[in-house]
């Protein structure tokens, strides 16, 4: 077998392997794109896209592909094979300058919100020379981004990258008080990954899974997570088999998978990659999950990736670690050992504690789908009120600089309780509060909201642009100040004092906190129909506009996507549902009435009492007609709601009509569930499911 090291990026044309194929001119000029995003020399395009082919070919591949993010949310590609046919009927293998940079997909099969006409089928995908090409499934994939024949975005790649550009450009500037310059800004993210493992078998008896990634139906299992006895746990033979193959596959295609371990729920797990810069950590989050269902395959497993698998366990996020660094490996939110001191990093962070609160409409909506509507707010996962973990060490040091007073360090008793102390700070955080939903973690911020199927791509773009704009408003004012260092602290006690109500180092998870939250006035946006609408709030339609990094057109488009695409996930679940229940489980039910009311007629002309029997059958049939009852009202609602309009009206009437009668449909079906025979219920349990492998 292969060592690690030598595995690791043998799929990707990565810095390695353009240093050692391209001639020296092509080199330097491409890592001046990757770097600083300077355009690249068409004719130089030409020489890389022959070196890459060769290096392709040379690791057996025969197509490329431009591959991007559509507003799907997966990626997408469509390959095309090297070969160039010749006059005397062979081929050769071919691949331009022009068809590494540009591409024209037709774009008409992708959401697009109205910014496309249907007869401008066209799009374009450019290549985005910041983000390594690849091989998968012998195929070259370039990553591109994706634009409307007009040039608007259609894409989650493009805005990523310029709310990058924003940020990098005003944090050159914030660090430029500080007497600090630098080439370039990375924004830096690792994307934790969690993931549900069940057997082939399990799933392909359940239509709701198949058809939409999820339970349902289905009763609380005898054992769930109650005993805690899975986090962390001894990972099972068959899991661990998996997860090997999984590392080996991530480490070829040169993600730093590096963390794996069991989660709170069975047969729930998390990936954590190591960090890297923001764009890469995308492109590689979408590929990880792409190669954590396909390696599953392999192993007869299915993993699933929906927010919310089986009711009454715990849902599957994903952690967004995020932070700023320069090239001089400088970490803007490292706090140093006397953070107290710390004025650079203490206005950074009261720069993003003030964007995070003046913005939490788009902090919530950001991580906004209705997989992730079932776990924010469930006693699992952060609610749906956005606040701000700092632990009590940087609270107590922004109320003295914010209160005029001087900062006393804790005495050592408290440190030995692991209160307060730095580096130890760190770790102690993360530890102590894992239920808000963005936590300063000792040096990064880690965004908790986020579901496990989402693309990071949006909320990082939305936090990219906050924090740009805040740094902006801050460097304006504070370049043109006389005195430098106090107006530094007066700005950090400004930004601290204006933006505190949204500190929280409690119990997010507790109903206090709910009621805290109201007196403070922070934004309780509970679902996404609730949510969406806010993108095109005229204060967030200026605040993209002003940065570039949306237009307010741009913007219309995506929240209308993203309202429909929640409206056709609510619908299809809704016709899945129906489907079970009139195909598999109302004659399920028929069949065991039938067959109790067989044993009672049999027993009563034997004159023998059928006490038991006559309960069940009772309460069978009760519960049928309420299913039945329900399942109407079902069907009504998913009529009603294909006649509402506008497409906001549309949202939030199948969540408060279609997904409510769902609700009440299962209600009466999950009790069935516990009261029919075994070997008539149509298809597995939760039991069955949960400790499948
Ligand atoms: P844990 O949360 O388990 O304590 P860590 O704090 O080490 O683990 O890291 C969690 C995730 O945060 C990992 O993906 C890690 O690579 C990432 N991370 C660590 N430092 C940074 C940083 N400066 N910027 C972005 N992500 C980071
Ligand atoms: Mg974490």
């Amino acid at each position: 077998m292969q060592s690690v090291p030598e595995i690791f990026g043998s799929l990707v044309f990565n810095d390695k392997v353009m240093k050692e194929r391209l001639p020296k001119d092509a080199y330097v000029a491409l890592k001046k794109t990757v770097k600083n995003g300077e355009a690249l020399d068409p004719t130089l395009a030409g020489t890389i896209a022959d070196v890459m082919k060769e290096w392709a070919i040379e690791k057996g591949a025969t197509h490329y592909t431009h591959w991007f993010q559509p507003m799907t949310g997966i990626t997408a590609e469509k390959h095309d094979s090297f070969i160039s046919p010749q006059s005397d009927g062979t081929v050769i293998m071919k691949f331009s300058g022009k068809e590494l940079i540009k591409g024209e997909p037709d774009a008409s099969s992708f959401p697009s919100g109205g910014l496309r006409s249907t007869f401008e089928a066209r799009g374009y995908t450019a290549w985005d020379a910041s983000s390594y090409a690849f091989i998968k499934d012998g195929t070259l994939c370039i990553p591109t981004a994706f634009i409307s024949y007009s040039g608007q975005v259609l894409d989650k790649k493009t805005p990523l990258l310029r709310s990058m550009n924003v940020l990098s450009a005003q944090v050159k500037r914030f660090l430029k008080l500080f007497g600090k310059t630098t080439a370039h800004v990375n924004v830096t993210v690792g994307a934790e990954q969690e993931y549900f493992l069940i057997t082939k078998e399990m799933f392909d008896k359940r239509k709701d899974l198949i058809t939409t990634g999820r339970t349902l139906l289905g009763a609380r299992p005898p054992k769930g997570q109650e005993m805690e006895d899975h986090y962390f746990g001894n990972i099972k033979p068959r899991v661990i088999a998996y997860m090997e193959d999984l590392d080996r596959e991530l480490w070829k295609l040169g993600i730093y998978a590096k963390t794996r371990h069991n989660e709170v729920a069975p047969a729930q797990h998390e990936l954590a990659p190591i960090f890297t810069a923001l764009n890469v950590a995308n492109d590689q989050n979408q590929l990880t999950m792409e190669i954590m269902k396909k390696v599953a395959e392999r192993h007869g497993l299915v993993c699933l990736l929906h927010e919310k698998p089986f009711a009454g366990v715990n849902g599957s996020g994903k952690h967004n670690n995020w932070s700023i660094s320069t090239d001089e490996g400088e970490n803007l939110l490292d706090p140093g050992k006397t953070p107290d001191l710390n004025f650079q990093f203490l206005l950074m962070l009261t720069s993003v504690i003030k964007a995070v609160d003046k913005h939490q409409d788009l902090m919530r909506l950001s991580v906004a789908t209705a997989g992730n509507d079932h776990r924010l707010g469930a006693n699992e996962a952060p609610p749906a009120i956005f606040s701000v973990f700092i632990g009590s060490q940087l609270e107590d040091i922004l109320e003295a600089i914010a209160g005029g007073k001087a900062y006393t360090h804790k005495n050592a008793g408290k440190m030995k309780l692991g209160v307060e102390a730095i580096p130890e700070f760190s770790s102690d955080t993360s530890d102590r509060n894992r239920t808000s939903p963005f936590a300063f973690t000792g040096n990064k911020f880690e965004f908790r909201m986020l579901g496990s199927s989402i693309n990071i791509a949006c909320p990082n773009i939305i936090l990219n642009t906050c924090v740009a704009d805040v740094l902006d408003e801050v460097c304006t004012k504070l370049e043109k100040s006389k005195n430098l260092t106090a107006d530094i602290k007066a700005v950090i006690a400004e930004n601290y004092s204006s933006h505190k109500r949204i500190v929280f180092n409690g119990n997010n998870y507790s109903r206090e906190w709910q009621e805290e939250a109201a007196r403070r006035g922070l934004i309780n946006l509970k679902t996404t129909p609730e949510a969406l609408p806010n993108y095109t709030r005229p204060e967030n339609v200026a605040l993209f506009e002003k940065h570039k990094v949306y237009t307010a057109r741009e913007l219309e488009a995506r929240q209308e996507i993203l309202l429909e695409n929640y409206c056709k996930i609510i619908n299809i679940e809704a016709l899945t549902m129906l489907s079970m229940v009139t195909k598999e489980i109302l004659p399920a039910c028929f069949k065991y009435e039938n067959e109790l009311a067989d044993t009672v007629s049999k027993k009563a002309a034997l004159k023998i009492a059928s006490a038991t029997e006559t309960a069940l059958l009772t309460r069978i049939s009760a519960l049928t007609d309420s299913a039945y009852k329900s399942k109407l009202k079902l069907e009504e609602a998913i009529v009603a709601a294909k006649a509402v309009a506008p497409i906001e009206d549309a949202a939030k009437f199948y969540q408060e009509n279609v997904f409510m009668s769902m609700q009440e449909l299962r209600t009466s079906c999950d009790e069935l569930e516990t009261l029919i025979s075994k070997k008539l219920w149509p298809f597995p349990t939760y039991a069955d499911i949960l400790f499948s492998v």
